[in-house]
C-alpha cells in the first residue's frame, strides 16, 4: 500500500538487504555454530583502548556530540599527513558517499561506475533520480578506458571502489592518474578505499598521489573494516578543503555520535596496534587463496579482506549448500559468491564446507 505521495525514485527501490546474520542461517537450516562471512566484517574485537574510550564516552551521551568531530578530523589529518581542513567525517563511509550524492547529483544527472561494484552506488543514484551508468568489468577488473569513454556532459560523479567490492581487484594510482587526466575537471572522481588497509602498498596512495594535484578527486575510507568499528559507523573523506566545506553542509546533524567519535579517535591514535591483526587477515587471505587455487579454483586477485568465487548460475545453489554447512556468504545471483576472510578456524570451516559441496572452478 502506498501511503502519501511517495517519490517514484523510492517506490521503485528494493529494500536494502544486509548480509545474512549467522542466527538467521541457523534458524533457516536448523543448524548450530554458523559463521558469518557475509559482510566483510573484522572477526577481531576492537583493541582495549577503543572499548575503554567508547565506554567512557557513553556516560556523556546526555549531551550532543561535536557535530564536526573536530578532534577526529585533526587526528586523522595528522595520521595520514593532510590538513584537518581536507578531512570530512561521516556516518560510515557510506554516509559520506550519500553526502557526495547530495552535494553533486541532481535528477537527470549521470553517475558512472565499473560494475559489478558496491551495492550502495546504484541505490543512491536512483534515490536522487539520476542515471547509473554501468561500465562492465573485464575479467573482474576495471576497464578505466571504458570508464573515461562513458563520461558525458551529464556525468557528475565517477565512483571507483579500489579494492573493488565484491571482486577484490584493485587499480594503481598511476592508472587512476591517467583516468583523471583524461576527464573534465568538473567531474568528481570518488576513490572508495574501504579496504585500503588490506591493499598491497605498491598500488600507491591516492591521498598522496592524486589529491594534491586534482581538486576533483576525493578519497573515502572507513573505520568499519580493518579497524573493526562497523557497528559504530564512522568514515572519513579526504579532498580539497572547498569540497570538504560543501560536503559538510549535507551531514545530518550529529550523525556521527559521541561513542563512535571516541572509538574512532582512540583507534586512529593507536593505529599501529591494529597492524598485527591486519597482517593476520592478509596472510589468511593468502592461505585461503592458495588452498582454493590448489583445489582448482581460478580467483580474481583480491586485495581486500574477502575472496570472490565466479560461480555464475551455480551461485545461489552453492551459497545455500555452504549455509547448510554453517557458513554464511554473500551471493550475487548468477554471478558469484563473496566470502569474507575470518579467523583461521572460520576460514578452515569455509574451505572444508566448499570441499564438501564439491564444486570447483
Ligand atoms: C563496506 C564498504 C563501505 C563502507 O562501509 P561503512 O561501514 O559505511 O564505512 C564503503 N565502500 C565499500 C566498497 C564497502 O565495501
Amino acid at each position: 500500500m502506498s501511503i502519501g505521495r511517495i517519490r517514484p525514485a523510492v517506490t521503485g527501490l528494493p529494500p536494502y538487504r544486509p548480509g545474512k546474520a549467522a542466527e538467521q542461517a541457523e534458524a533457516e537450516h536448523g543448524i548450530r555454530d554458523a559463521v558469518k562471512l557475509a559482510s566483510n566484517e573484522n572477526p577481531y574485537q576492537p583493541i582495549p583502548e577503543v572499548v575503554q574510550a567508547m565506554q567512557d564516552a557513553a556516560t556523556g551521551v546526555n549531551r550532543y556530540a561535536d557535530h564536526r568531530a573536530t578532534a577526529l578530523r585533526g587526528a586523522i589529518g595528522e595520521w595520514i599527513g593532510v590538513s584537518e581542513h581536507q578531512v570530512a567525517i561521516g556516518c560510515g563511509s557510506v554516509g559520506l558517499l550519500q553526502q557526495l550524492f547530495l552535494t553533486y547529483v541532481d535528477a537527470g544527472d549521470q553517475v558512472v561506475s565499473p560494475w559489478r561494484s558496491f551495492e550502495a552506488y546504484p541505490i543512491f543514484t536512483q534515490l536522487m533520480g539520476a542515471e547509473f551508468v554501468e561500465v562492465p568489468l573485464v575479467a573482474h577488473r576495471f576497464d578505466l578506458e571504458a570508464v573515461a569513454d562513458a563520461v558525458t556532459p551529464a556525468t557528475k560523479l565517477v565512483l571507483l571502489a579500489t579494492p573493488n567490492n565484491p571482486t577484490g581487484t584493485a587499480v594503481s594510482t598511476a592508472e587512476l592518474h591517467a583516468l583523471v587526466t583524461a576527464l573534465p575537471a568538473d567531474v568528481m572522481v570518488v576513490v572508495d578505499e574501504a579496504y585500503r588497509e588490506f591493499l598491497d602498498p605498491a598500488f600507491g596512495d591516492p591521498v598522496r598521489d592524486l589529491v594534491p594535484e586534482f581538486a576533483n578527486v576525493v578519497v573515502t575510507r572507513t573505520l568499519s573494516k580493518a579497524f573493526g568499528l562497523a557497528g559504530a559507523r564512522t568514515g572519513y573523506l579526504v579532498g580539497h578543503p572547498d569540497v570538504v566545506t560543501e560536503v559538510d553542509k549535507t551531514l545530518v546533524p550529529f550523525a556521527v555520535n559521541a561513542v563512535a567519535q571516541a572509538g574512532a579517535l582512540a583507534a586512529v591514535c593507536n593505529a599501529g596496534a591494529y597492524e598485527p591483526a591486519i597482517e593476520r587477515l592478509v596472510s589468511e587471505r593468502t592461505r585461503v587463496v592458495a588452498a582454493l587455487t590448489g583445489a582448482g579454483w581460478t580467483l580474481p586477485d583480491s586485495q581486500a579482506n574477502f575472496v570472490y568465487l565466479d560461480l555464475g548460475e551455480r551461485t545461489l545453489d552453492v551459497c545455500v549448500e555452504l549455509e547448510r554447512h554453517g557458513v554464511v556468504t554473500r551471493p550475487f545471483a548468477d554471478e558469484g559468491l563473496r566470502v569474507t576472510i575470518g579467523t583461521p578456524e572460520e576460514n578452515d570451516k569455509f574451505l572444508r564446507a566448499l570441499g564438501d559441496v564439491g564444486s570447483n572452478g
